[in-house]
């Protein structure tokens, strides 16, 4: 794991961070700092208030969250219609569960920021036998497997913030005509702590993050006292941390403490990747945890990244049984201890890809993927998305 010293807007702290690049060039990055702190924020404290009042529909068990989106979103698809088709995609699947429910669906993209990755292996082995630095998203560095380009860059942080930028205003225009409850929100990993810290902006509720409307923490980034958390705890945004199967009940507790020590619903969202075959185990400890102190948390179901595995020839995949077993047992979990399912966070792609597949792990043994374009993990295709949109909807 990268450590590294990290900067908060407030001052030099030296708290370490975890899933940080190797920069490069120090001075650089100092100086990309300077220039991010001087443009605008990207986003507004209103739209920021405007999605934790609609999460709060979701906290109190009234309404519903469709999050997805790219596992890695490429700075080549910051161009309306690429932007429209994606929101379109959202919404489609959103009307689908507003359809099937009556209940007011909140969609949020993984996108106008979802630029930088975690990686649990810092290097990567090509088929030569050469080591190349792991690809950590375009604001880090370049998918292409050449060690000049897969050398951490500063200046792709200005560039995520031109194409989140761009993104975001395509985003904006599809709101024309639509009530707040119907918008498409943005969200990312919040990761990159110079890019996050550069980018908080001081409101009239107080400090918040201007990269994005919702930020997420991600499971190798969540320990209470981490550098991640300590960000998303000084901002007032709606934040999200991804909960695994080892994240302990004491750890959410904590958790809960930490970031909504003001009882604020739709201020913090559980994201839960524990996996088909943990979760039965692990989930019910932690939901009574949680409920036990009283404090509003919105609990979404990943179904995807707790199940990923490689078929035999190589290629990162996930079955879509699995993940149908996963938002099963977690919709089971969350009713048995009177908790709200409030909803689905998913990598998915308006695009016909064949990157997750519909067959148990058993059966991959043959299966090839013709269309294979993700840079990082496997998204659902539309066909597969509305399957499992459709099965969480049955379990509702
Ligand atoms: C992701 O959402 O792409 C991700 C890396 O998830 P996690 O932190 O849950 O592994
Ligand atoms: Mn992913």
């Amino acid at each position: 794991m990268t450590m590294s010293l990290s900067t908060t807007s407030h001052g030099t702290t030296a708290t370490s961070a975890a899933q940080q690049p190797d920069w490069q060039d120090g001075d650089l990055l100092d100086h990309v700092r300077r220039r991010l702190r001087d443009l605008p924020g990207l986003t507004t404290e209103d739209e920021v208030g405007e999605l934790e009042r609609a999460l709060a529909g979701a906290a109190r068990g009234e309404a519903l969250v469709l999050q997805g989106g790219d596992c890695a979103e490429r700075f080549h698809d910051a161009v309306p219609d690429r932007v429209r088709r994606k929101l379109d995609h959202l919404q489609g699947l959103a009307s689908v569960l507003r359809a099937g429910t009556g209940l007011g669906v909140v969609p949020v993209g993984r996108m106008a920021g979802q630029y930088a990755k975690p990686r649990s292996d810092p290097y990567e082995t090509l088929p030569d036998g050469r080591r190349v630095p792991s690809y950590r998203g375009d604001a880090v560095n370049d998918p292409a497997a050449d060690p000049v380009l897969r050398a951490a860059d500063p200046t792709r942080l200005v560039d995520a913030y031109d194409c989140s930028r761009a993104v975001l205003g395509a985003v904006r225009a599809s709101w024309a005509g639509r009530q707040a409850g119907e918008r498409v929100y943005t969200a990312h990993e919040l990761l990159l702590l110079p890019y996050e810290e550069s980018l908080v902006r001081t409101g009239k509720r107080g400090d918040y993050a201007a990269s994005t409307h919702f930020g997420w923490i991600g499971a190798r980034t969540s320990a209470p006292d981490g550098a991640h958390v300590g960000l998303a705890a000084s901002v007032h945004n709606p934040v999200g941390v991804k909960i695994g199967p080892r994240t302990s009940p004491a750890h959410a507790v904590e958790l809960v403490r930490r970031l909504n020590p003001d009882a604020v619903p739709g201020r913090l969202t559980f994201i839960v990747r524990m996996g088909a075959e943990q979760l039965d185990s692990a989930l019910p400890p932690l939901v009574e945890a949680v409920a036990a102190g009283g404090i509003p948390v919105v609990w979404l179901s990943d179904p995807m990244h707790g199940n990923t595995y490689r078929a035999p020839g190589g290629a990162k995949t996930r079955s879509l049984s699995a993940m149908r077993a996963e938002t099963e047992a977690f919709v089971r979990v969350l009713r048995e201890h009177r908790q709200w399912p409030a909803g689905l966070h998913l990598e998915l792609t308006p695009d016909p890809v064949t990157e997750c597949v519909d067959v148990p792990e058993t059966a991959t043994g043959r299966l090839v993927f013709p269309h294979y374009r993700s840079v990082c993990d496997p998204r659902l295709n539309p066909a597969q998305a509305e399957q499992l949109v459709h099965a969480f909807l049955r379990l509702l």
